[in-house]
This record gives structure tokens, C-alpha cells and sequence, in this order.
């Protein structure tokens, strides 16, 4: 059962050993002074996969970034404490990666949420937002829309936080024009591993900056960052189309990203059956006359949608349905498969939270979420997307599979996030998102076992024989990270032991085992 420790000026760490605590390992109390720690939370060992469910000893809901960093100070001060921390945003990721089995979760959602615009005029002014690591992205539109501005990249879904999609990369259909949510960052404030306070940007304190860019929570906890801001469009013109050919499909989409003064966001995904064809419409408010033949079950036909956007306010001289024609002429989709809709920027943007709430009616939400999402070299994108299609039956999948292509020349290689080794000059690469749920009422524990087992061979041979590498992904092991890292290993565990020594942060990622010695674990 939940409970406070309410008294504010007590050893909270002294009373939860009493308390019969695992902290079996810990040999000395230590003092945490004022902090209020709760023990354990249901939240604090449950997130979207519903797949891990680590229990940790501790949860602190911290008030102010001092929590935060008198937790880590104490912590780090005290060299026999094994006790590891994580961070936890609003709990979307798949694996576990923000739990801390018998260690201490950070629930930053209880952070009050500071937000302060900066609104620059004039050709050379920068617009941004200050804003806390524990907020979450629909509030920093719904703020920054106030003004008449908005971040430039995205992720799909709003109701994630700051802190949490910056320590991944935090791409959307937007990303092949403005980079990741990571390239669209001017400052951070980290509290380090040791519990230090510390503002960093590309001139100041840049190793730690570019660390926790990408850097899973490794070696700090976000508390502010400063976000780039644009002028917000009001609306959106939002097009898909559709072909029963991969080649034209992906051609047209490079087109697309080929266009960035014309066009703001491109997507797409593989049209697998009729209920990915209807599900994957919830948000997009136009009529779909698609009606295809997905063949037989001994012979399946899957077709393919894209996704485009335009906005609206780059457009002050141009009508937007003579670009939006001007543009589509030059593509090859099936005859007359072309649907658009004029939608306002907010509900473009909220388009997943429509899908959230169909699926929680039909109790299809809190599901589990064995979700795979890769990034491939644009050289074996065929190869992969052959190998996934041998891989998944059209029929039964539940779920949706992204395809779109992104522009290594907007991605900084000096940040923490993996991309595909560099085999040849091309900037296409393509991110693939294999988003499929698993219905415990029909999908029982050995069944998710199955999935997940077959997932991970498929995800090893993508790796070893197409050079793709996960994203938001969950290894195995150690030995497993540091094949995923490649030649960016020894930089990633040099930072480790930069910024956090004794190795305390992100244990729910498991890269470091070894409390001591990052090399040594491996
Ligand atoms: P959490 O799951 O809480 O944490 C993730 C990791 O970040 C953990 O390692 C945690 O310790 C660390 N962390 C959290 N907060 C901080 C902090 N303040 N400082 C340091 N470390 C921290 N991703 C995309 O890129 N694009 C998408 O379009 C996209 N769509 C999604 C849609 C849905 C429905 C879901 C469930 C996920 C989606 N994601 C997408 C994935 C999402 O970006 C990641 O799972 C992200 O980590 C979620 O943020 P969170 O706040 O829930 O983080």
C-alpha cells in the first residue's frame, strides 16, 4: 500500500531500512534531510509497454530542482550506496527504461511545470521557451500558441515529456526539415550524477550537452530546457496518398523531403488490412474511398499510405491548393487515391490523442505495447522491409507500421542518439516504427513471450545484415548496447564516468551494470 512519509525533516532513507527495505546493500544510512519520499508508487513500475514492471524502494515527487539534486548529492556522497535513480517523464516507454528495480524513481510530472517565453522580433531574432524537463509537450503548444509560436519539431503524440523525449531524439514527420527535437535545443539545466546543478549549451559546458542529448537519461536529470520556436500556422493542409508500390512509395516520399520550403511534414505507413486502414484514419477527419483488395491469406496484398503536410503561413503570396497541386503533380500515387483536409495546426498536431481516445473506449489502450522502431540506411530499406513482411502476418497484426525518411544532415553526430554507421554518402535514412499491440485477452504471458522473442531475432538479424539500428530500444545486455553504440561506444562510457561515476542514473536502460566500472561490465 502507498503511503507518505509526511514528517519533512526526517532520515526518510534510515526509515525505510527500518521498514524492512530491499536496500539490503546499503551500508551506512544516509541523510536525505527534507526530501519526501514516497514508497513506491504503481506508477513508478508500470509504463506504455506494460511488458517490465520493476519495482523500486522509493519514489520522489520532487517540489523544486533542489530535490532532485540533494537526492543525487547524498547519494553520490555516500561510496558504499548502490542505490541507482531514474527518471521518470510520463512513463511512455516500452521496456522499462525509466524504472529502478529497489532503486529510487523520480516522478518529474510532479515538478511544477515553469514555462517563460521569449518572443524576438526582427529578421535575426531567435523565439524560445524556457521550460521545465517534467512538463509535457501539449502544454508547451498550448503556452506557446498563446503568442503565436510553436517548436518546430515534433513527435507524434504530445502527452510525453520534455526531458523524457530529449533524452531519445523525439522525431516526427517535421524532423527531415528541422532535425530531432535534440537539434532544436539552444540550453539545458542538467543535475548531474554527482547532484550538481549545471547550465549547459554548445558553448558552455558542451560535453554535458551534447551527452544528455539523446543520452537515456545517463548522465543527468533534465530540469530546464530551452526550446527553438517558430511562428505558428493556423492551419494545415494534411494529404495522403496511396500506391501498391514500395519503390513509388518511398521515391515519392524522398521527393517530398527534397521540398522543404514547400512542404512541413511527411509520413506514411504500410496499409496492412482494413482495420489499419480504418484505425489509422481516426484522426484524419476526410473521407478515405480506398477500398483495396488485400488479396487472401495464402496471398496477401498490403499497400502503402504517405502523409504530407503544408502549412499555411509560408504562404502569404501562394494559394495553398495551387502548391498542394503543384506538388502532386510531380507525384506518382495510384489514380485519383489523393485525399485532403484543411485542419487546424492544434488538432494536426493532437491527431494521435483521437486515436488514444477510440482505442481507450474500446479498452484497447492499456494494452501491452511490444513496439520496435528502427532506423534504417535508405540502402537496405527494401531488404528490411522484405525481411518485416516475412516476418508479421497482414492478417492478425494489431497495430500500425511508420515509414518515413528522415535527413542525417539535420541530426548533430556529436549528441548521444545512434544512427546508422555511415557506409555511403547519402542523407536518406528511413525511421521504421512496428507499432503493435498485444490484447491480453487474447494474447496470454507465453504468447508475449513468443513476440517478444521473435522481435528481438528479427531486430538482431536488421542489425547485423542491413546496419539498422533500434531507437527507444530496449538490449538484452550489456554486450548488446555496446554493439548498438558501435564506434560511439567509448565516447558514450566516457561520458558515463564524466558525469555520473558512480553510476546511479538509468538503470531501467540496462547499459551499466557494473556500479564502478563501465568498461569492466563489458
Ligand atoms: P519516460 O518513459 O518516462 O522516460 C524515458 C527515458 O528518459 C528514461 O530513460 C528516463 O529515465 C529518461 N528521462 C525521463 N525524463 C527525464 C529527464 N527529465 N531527464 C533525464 N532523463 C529523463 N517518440 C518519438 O520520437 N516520436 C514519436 O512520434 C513518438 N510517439 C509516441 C507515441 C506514443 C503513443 C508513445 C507511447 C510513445 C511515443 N514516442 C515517440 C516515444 C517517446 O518519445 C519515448 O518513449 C519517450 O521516452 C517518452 O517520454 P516520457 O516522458 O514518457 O519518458
Amino acid at each position: 500500500m502507498e503511503f507518505i512519509f509526511l514528517c519533512s525533516r526526517v532520515n526518510v532513507l534510515i526509515l525505510l531500512l527500518t521498514l524492512c527495505s530491499p536496500y539490503k546493500f546499503i551500508q551506512s544510512p544516509m541523510d536525505f534531510g527534507p526530501l519526501n519520499l514516497l514508497q513506491t508508487t504503481h506508477e513508478a513500475s508500470l509504463d506504455f509497454g506494460r511488458i517490465v514492471f520493476n519495482t523500486p524502494s522509493a519514489v520522489l515527487k520532487p517540489q523544486s530542482k533542489t530535490d532532485i539534486a540533494l537526492l543525487l548529492s547524498s547519494l553520490s556522497a555516500s561510496s558504499l550506496s548502490r542505490v541507482t535513480v531514474s527518471a521518470r517523464g510520463a512513463g511512455h516507454s516500452i521496456h522499462g527504461q525509466a524504472q529502478a528495480l529497489d532503486g529510487i524513481v523520480v516522478e518529474m510530472e510532479s515538478l511544477p511545470v515553469e514555462m517563460e517565453i521569449h518572443k524576438r522580433e526582427g529578421k535575426d531574432g531567435i523565439s524560445f521557451v524556457d521550460v521545465s524537463g517534467g512538463a509535457l509537450w501539449i502544454e508547451v503548444l498550448k503556452e506557446s500558441l498563446k503568442f503565436g509560436l510553436a517548436p518546430r519539431s515534433w513527435t507524434d503524440y504530445l502527452y510525453l515529456t520534455v526531458g523524457g523525449t530529449l533524452s531519445n531524439a523525439g522525431i516526427s514527420g517535421q524532423t527531415f526539415k528541422f532535425g530531432p527535437q535534440i537539434s532544436n535545443v539552444l540550453q539545458l539545466e542538467i543535475v548531474i550524477g554527482q547532484g550538481e546543478l549545471v547550465t549547459c549549451s554548445r558553448t558552455e559546458n558542451s560535453e554535458l550537452f551534447y551527452s544528455v542529448l539523446g543520452g537515456l537519461g545517463q548522465f543527468g536529470i533534465i530540469t530546464k530546457a530551452r526550446i527553438i520556436l517558430q511562428d505558428a500556422p493556423e492551419k494545415v493542409k494534411w494529404i495522403r496518398t496511396f500506391y501498391d508500390d514500395f519503390d513509388t512509395f518511398t521515391k515519392d516520399q524522398e521527393l517530398l523531403v527534397s521540398m522543404p520550403d514547400l512542404v512541413d511534414y511527411v509520413e506514411g505507413f504500410i496499409v496492412l488490412n482494413e482495420q489499419s486502414l480504418h484505425s489509422s484514419s481516426v484522426g484524419f477527419p476526410g473521407n478515405i474511398g480506398f477500398t483495396p483488395d488485400f488479396g487472401t491469406r495464402e496471398e496477401p496484398k498490403v499497400y502503402y499510405c504517405l502523409e504530407f503536410g503544408v502549412h499555411d503561413y509560408q504562404l502569404d503570396h501562394m494559394n495553398i491548393d495551387e502548391v498542394v497541386r503543384g506538388i502532386s503533380r510531380q507525384m506518382s500515387y495510384m489514380q485519383s487515391q489523393l485525399y485532403s483536409v484543411d485542419v487546424s495546426y492544434f488538432d494536426f498536431l493532437e491527431r494521435v490523442r483521437m486515436e488514444e481516445i477510440s482505442l481507450r473506449r474500446k479498452g484497447l489502450w492499456d494494452v501491452h505495447h511490444p513496439w520496435l522502431n528502427m532506423f534504417v540506411p535508405k540502402s537496405g530499406i527494401v531488404e528490411f522491409k522484405d525481411l518485416l513482411m516475412e516476418n508479421i502476418s497482414p492478417d492478425d497484426f494489431m497495430g500500425l507500421i511508420l515509414i518515413y525518411p528522415l535527413l542525417r544532415n539535420k541530426w548533430d553526430g556529436n549528441m548521444s542518439a545512434v544512427l546508422p554507421e555511415v557506409g555511403s554518402t547519402d542523407q536518406v535514412m528511413y525511421v521504421v516504427g512496428v507499432l503493435q499491440s498485444a490484447n491480453p485477452d487474447t494474447c496470454n504471458h507465453r504468447c508475449l513471450h513468443n513476440l517478444l522473442q521473435h522481435q528481438r531475432s528479427f531486430a538482431q538479424t536488421a542489425h547485423d545484415q542491413i546496419g539498422a539500428k533500434q531507437y527507444l530500444g530496449h538490449q538484452p545486455s550489456p554486450l548488446h548496447w555496446r554493439s548498438h553504440f558501435g564506434r560511439r561506444w567509448d565516447q558514450f562510457a566516457r561520458r558515463k564516468s564524466q558525469f555520473d561515476p558512480n553510476y546511479i542514473l538509468g538503470p531501467g536502460q540496462g547499459i551499466f551494470t557494473n556500479l564502478h566500472s563501465a568498461s569492466s561490465a563489458l
